[in-house]
């Protein structure tokens, strides 16, 4: 069968691999029928994702369909569509016993640490693989995991009907935060630096948009909000200023949720943070946000319609990744079909 393998840093190519077989009593088979391409493959495929091993078949946002199924494998069955979670994590660990096995001590996700889903045939254990309806187009099917993202944004900022929320930064991530927040009733306030990434937040449902290179941000979400702030602040720009405005944006009693693996340091002072008892937490992956949003999804919740920019063969692997390198601005979410 074929794969996409990132060889090693800046070497992305289709590789022939022996077909996996299912081999445990759990193990389902997947043929898998469509693979999103993510801003951390194209990190992973130029050697700028700190947590990839090489060589690594990339892929962490993927659907198809069972092609076969252990014996004990009850909840699924040959013939279903599924969403496969990427994660496995030890069910131990201090973070796993929490409930939280998005930050397991030994997390591997597939398409980083072990191998991912730009593969014609891939095992998983049956309880990483969810069932979506059939009816669902796959190039809608294969846009589950990036709404988790923002799904799990919402809920470690716990976004209450009402509250407003900043979502800075309009990329996929952003949009996805958008979407779920607007979905759980909040009032949504959109930034970004790009006209045309503003265009699709309103899109997905953004009440508000602004662009901070040409309109007062602090001053605007103050108005919107009444002179407050922002009750949540989602940083999906992710750079060492957007987190500092995150802080001084954002309202007392409110949240601030970070998004970036950003390495560099930011100037933030505790009384900032103090003096409006803010909560600053992290959003990493996903816990437990699966079957909501298929549920959003299953019940046409999610404004699909447009939102995979282009669809590329697997053939055409790496044209589909050098078209992201340069189409930042316009692309929302580019897929391999398979
Ligand atoms: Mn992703």
């Amino acid at each position: 069968m074929k794969v996409g393998i990132v060889e090693k840093p800046g070497v992305l190519k289709i590789a022939e691999r022996e077909e996996p077989k299912v081999v445990g009593p759990q193990d389902v088979l997947i043929q898998v029928k469509r693979v999103g391409i993510c801003g951390s493959d194209v990190h992973i495929r130029h050697g700028k994702n700190p947590f990839a091993t090489y060589p690594r078949v990339w892929g962490h946002e993927f659907v198809g369909i069972v092609a076969d199924a252990g014996p004990a494998v009850a909840r699924i069955k040959k013939g279903d569509h599924v969403v496969v979670e990427p994660i496995v994590s030890c069910g131990r660990c201090y973070a796993c016993r929490q409930g939280r096995p998005n930050i397991c001590e030994t997390l591997a996700v597939m398409g980083v640490h072990i191998d991912g889903g730009c593969q014609e045939y891939i095992v998983v254990p049956q309880e990483k693989a969810h069932r979506l309806p059939a009816k669902t187009p796959w190039d809608e099917a294969v846009l589950v995991e990036p709404f988790t993202i923002g799904a799990q944004a919402c809920h470690r900022g716990n976004v209450q009907k009402g509250d407003y929320v900043l979502v800075m930064g309009a990329g996929t991530i952003g949009l996805t935060a958008v979407v779920n927040a607007k979905l759980a009733g909040a009032k949504v306030i959109a930034s970004d630096l790009v006209d045309e990434k503003l265009h699709y937040a309103a899109q997905c449902g953004a009440d508000w948009t602004i662009n901070p290179q040409s309109q007062d941000l602090f001053a605007q979400v103050r108005q919107i909000s009444g002179g407050m702030g922002s009750n949540v602040t989602i940083d999906a720009v992710c750079n060492q200023k957007s987190f500092e405005d995150a802080v001084e944006i954002t309202s007392a009693a409110g949240r601030v949720v970070e998004l970036s693996f950003n390495e560099q340091p930011s100037a933030i002072a505790p009384v900032g943070i103090i003096k409006k008892e803010l909560a600053i937490c992290g959003s990493r992956l996903q816990t437990h946000r699966f079957p909501i949003v298929i549920d959003h999804l299953e019940h046409g919740r999610l404004p699909l319609a447009g939102f995979v920019t282009k669809v590329f063969p697997l053939a055409e692997m790496v044209e589909a990744f050098d078209y992201v390198d340069k189409n930042n601005a316009g692309v929302r979410k580019v897929v391999i079909s398979l």
